[in-house]
């Protein structure tokens, strides 16, 4: 129920729908009862002449049914005493269409309230989801698996959509359905219904039992399809390493194991679902038939209290609050998989926001960015012990080592991807959890190996989350990175667009864009973590290039595989095993026979 009224807490607000709903619906309701409450009276003229022929008064008015029925056999009596039996047929068929054209008017617009409400209700569910995704730290992602979270917003959103927001209408406009026939089943005959209605508990109890274990069936379905997309994923982005290491046997059967585990669940928790229809309607009918029994023995013994017209008419009736009353089974059985849905969901609005938040302001830095007795893991085993190293400001710092050493986890704790367990990072001696963090992070640049490129134009990748830049920066900021001369062959130019993580540009146009982007962001500190380990030797000599004249006059931390680039570093740290095994200028390193000169003597070079 909590996660029932969560879903609805999203068409907030609420009250702008209730009232035109509740009054449509009321209408609907009446005009539809009112509808059947005619067949009496048609009846009556079609096969009781007696009924027709007796002259009758002009009932006197009084709010009730009895007066409603009443006045309409008086007014009907009347017709067909001065204009004929055909005429009253005519009459009492015209009402019908004219009841049941109101009705269905009334049903279709509150229909029409309920689709505002639920389109509202996704499109909030949708951009609660994105913002959180948006905003969740870095590290969530790694441990929660990517087709988890894509499974959620595209299965999970529509699951509620189809089961819990297409069910409103059905708990809402139901129930008003039911209580309407059901008064007017006590009002034709008490005691019949109180008969009647001791069989409907019995039904319902039968109903929820198979309903009951559909939850368990969902959860692991919808655990499974969040696998199933991760294969997926994982098919379309690694397709090219599938297809070199010949892996497509290996990959399918990992797929088929899955989706056949989801196919056998997925069919018991269908087979439970669809049970839920046949079943009441099973029991629907089983119940009416001793109504009619009953009644036709009451009948029998003169004992029914009413006409056979309006027997019939009671039927009718009986088996309207049937139908409502199975169409909310089976919304029952649709909802308890939502639910599941809407679970997963919550689980990731509700993720904790992870890296609070720093109070103080940061405008710039004036001395060093200094590691300060660092350690950190991302799990038990520690990736980075006791790392002690200082970037004073103007100066190029690089960090090099074995790869696994713990070197891109030491970029990724200066903008707080992640928090440090042990000592602390400090600018200008101020540690940076203390820091307002957007601000922090406007401070840096940060080039990666793999440049993130959205699928947008290229002048939009390089502005990126930037208001008000003007083309002319734009332009300025791609010549210092060496990229103005590829932007403006491109086809539209700045307006081109670069296609889904910019897969239409080489790795070296890719990495020049990103940097062009650093390069209008202007940030005083800049973090470049094996920006051009990826490129080929031309590629590596523009965005090297590029790279340089991005670092003339800022701060910078340069993590890199090839020592070349960072010969001319101010200081070369060099880590091993998440520790500094040496640091020093390029030349100091190599007198020093250490790791640093056996990286080097590796690459044939000093
Ligand atoms: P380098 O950049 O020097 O190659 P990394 O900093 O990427 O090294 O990784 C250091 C260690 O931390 C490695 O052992 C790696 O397996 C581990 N590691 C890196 N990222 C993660 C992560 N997101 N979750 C768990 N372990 C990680």
């Amino acid at each position: 129920m909590e996660t029932f009224k969560r879903v609805l807490s999203f068409a907030r607000p609420l009250g702008r729908y209730w009232p035109g709903y509740l009054l449509l619906s009321v209408l609907s309701v009446i005009f539809g009862v009112i509808n059947y409450g005619l067949l009496g009276p048609l009846l009556t003229v079609l096969f009781d002449d007696s009924a027709a022929a007796a002259p009758l008064a002009r009932p006197g008015f009084a709010f009730s049914v009895d007066w409603v029925t009443s006045w309409f056999s008086w007014f009907l009596s009347s017709i067909i005493r001065s204009d004929g039996l055909i005429r009253g047929l005519l009459f009492v068929c015209g009402a019908i269409v004219a009841a049941s054209l109101v009705s269905n008017v009334c049903r279709y617009l509150s229909q029409r309230i309920i689709v505002s409400l639920e389109t509202r209700l996704m499109k909030n569910i949708r951009k609660a989801l994105f913002s959180k995704i948006a905003s969740l730290p870095v590290g969530w992602f790694n441990q929660k698996r990517k087709g988890d979270v894509l499974s959620s917003i595209s299965n999970d959103v529509a699951e509620v959509q189809n089961t819990i927001a297409g069910s409103f209408h059905v708990f809402l406009r139901e129930p008003l359905l039911v209580a309407g026939f059901l008064a007017m089943l006590i009002y034709m005959s008490p005691k019949l219904t109180i008969v009647s209605l001791v069989a409907l508990p019995v039904s319902a109890f039968f109903v929820t039992r198979i309903t009951r274990r559909l939850r368990a069936g969902s959860v692991e379905t919808q655990r499974l399809m969040g696998r199933i997309l991760s294969h997926f994923e994982e098919a379309i982005s690694g397709s090219r390493i599938i297809k070199a290491f010949r892996a497509r046997r290996y990959v399918e059967d990992r797929f088929e194991n899955d989706n056949e585990k989801h196919r056998r669940i997925m069919r018991q928790v269908r087979n439970r679902q669809e049970l839920a229809s046949p079943l009441s309607e099973f029991l629907g009918i089983g119940i009416a038939s001793c109504v009619l029994f009953y009644g036709g023995w009451l009948n029998y013994h003169g004992d029914l209290g009413m006409s056979w017209p309006q027997f019939i008419v009671y039927i009718m009736f009986y088996w309207k609050v049937l139908e409502p009353a199975k169409t909310m089974a089976k919304s029952y059985a649709g909802v308890q998989k939502g639910l599941v849905s809407a679970d997963r969901i919550f689980a990731i609005l509700d993720a904790p926001a992870g890296i609070p938040d720093g109070e103080l302001p940061i405008t710039g830095f004036s001395d060093a960015l200094t590691f300060d007795h660092v350690t950190f893991s991302y799990g038990d085993a520690p990736v980075l012990t006791d790392i002690c190293m200082t970037i004073p400001k103007g100066k190029t710092v690089a960090v090099v080592g074995p790869s696994g050493a713990g070197k891109s986890t030491m970029a990724d704790l200066i903008p707080r991807f992640y928090d440090v367990a042990g000592g602390a990072i400090r600018i200008d001696g101020r540690d940076i959890r203390t820091l307002r963090m957007e601000e922090l992070v406007s401070l840096m640049g940060i080039v990666t190996q793999e440049s993130i490129l959205f699928n947008d134009t290229v002048f939009n990748n390089i502005a990126f989350g930037q208001t008000g830049v003007t083309r002319e920066a734009v332009v300025a900021a791609a010549r210092v990175a060496n990229a103005d001369e590829f932007i403006s062959a491109l086809p539209e130019g700045y307006d081109t667009n670069i296609g889904d993580r910019g897969t239409r540009l080489s790795g070296g146009q890719r990495q020049r864009i990103a940097i062009a982007r650093a390069v209008l962001k202007n940030p005083p500190l800049l973090i470049l973590d094996e920006a051009t380990s990826a490129l080929d030797t031309e590629s590596e000599r523009l965005v090297q290039e590029a790279l340089t004249r991005l670092m003339a006059g800022r701060t910078s931390l340069v993590i890199a595989h090839r020592l070349s680039t960072v010969r001319h570093a101010d200081e070369i740290y060099v880590i091993k095993d998440g520790s500094i095994v040496e640091h020093g200028r390029h030349e100091d390193l190599v007198a020093n026979d250490g790791l640093y000169s056996h990286l080097c003597s590796l690459q044939a070079f000093s």
